[in-house]
């Protein structure tokens, strides 16, 4: 089935790097099991914990350009040094299936989202101020300094684009951030918790 022919929600979450889109998604897939989070193929290597296939589909580079070459993912883009992108068949699966589907990704590849499946509904997740969104990467303690200014360089970028899309949450209070994300995803009655 093409992807535009489903009805199913398909939900874009995109923000800066350190804005907090893994801790609220984390949140979000506790509370509401149904929501289907779309597993990324990256060249980045893993962080400490990450696992292949759970955190990302870790791939070398000759690996990730036969994906595109073939067409396997809905969208891709360069990120700080790395490639990342959407594997399209889970995707295509999971909206056949009417299960909601998430999809957190960077700018550019909501960019090219937006145009082959414009049904999706695109969420921008804003930090409440560029200091604190330094504090958060540099607190998370997981990036070199050079990456984190890559991080930093392309999250002026990344801010600059808010307004293209549908709905902006500001990620201060973590709790307020995840029940409105709930609310503008239609998520309330599904919740466990
Ligand atoms: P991203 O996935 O957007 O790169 P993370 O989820 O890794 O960001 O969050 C970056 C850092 O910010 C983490 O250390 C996380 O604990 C912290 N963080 C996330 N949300 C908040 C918040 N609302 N207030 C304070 N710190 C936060
Ligand atoms: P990180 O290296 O911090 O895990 O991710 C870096 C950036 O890549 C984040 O902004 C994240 O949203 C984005 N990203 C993760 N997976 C994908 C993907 O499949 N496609 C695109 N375009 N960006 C992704």
């Amino acid at each position: 089935m093409a992807l535009t022919e489903t009805s199913a929600r398909l939900t874009v979450l995109t923000g800066p790097s350190g804005v907090g889109k893994g801790t609220l998604v984390t949140r979000l897939r506790e509370r509401h099991p149904s929501l289907w989070l779309s597993v990324s193929a990256t060249t980045r290597a893993p962080r400490d914990g990450e696992r292949d296939g759970q955190h990302y589909f870790f791939h070398t580079r000759e690996r990730f350009d036969a994906l595109v070459a073939e067409g396997g993912l809905l969208e891709w883009a360069e990120f700080a040094g790395n490639c990342y992108g959407t594997p399209r068949q889970p995707v295509e699966a999971q909206l056949a299936e009417g299960s909601p589907v998430l999809l957190e990704i960077e700018l550019e590849g909501a960019r090219q989202v937006r145009r082959s499946f414009p049904q999706a509904f695109q969420i921008f997740l804003a930090p409440p101020s560029f200091d604190e969104l330094e504090q958060r990467i540099r607190g998370r303690g997981t990036d070199s300094e050079e990456a984190i200014q890559k991080r930093l360089a392309r999250a002026r970028q990344e801010l600059e684009a808010q307004a293209e899309f549908d709905a902006v949450v500001v990620n201060d209070d973590l709790e307020l951030a995840l029940a409105e994300l709930e609310r503008l995803m239609g998520l309330q009655g599904t919740s466990l918790a």
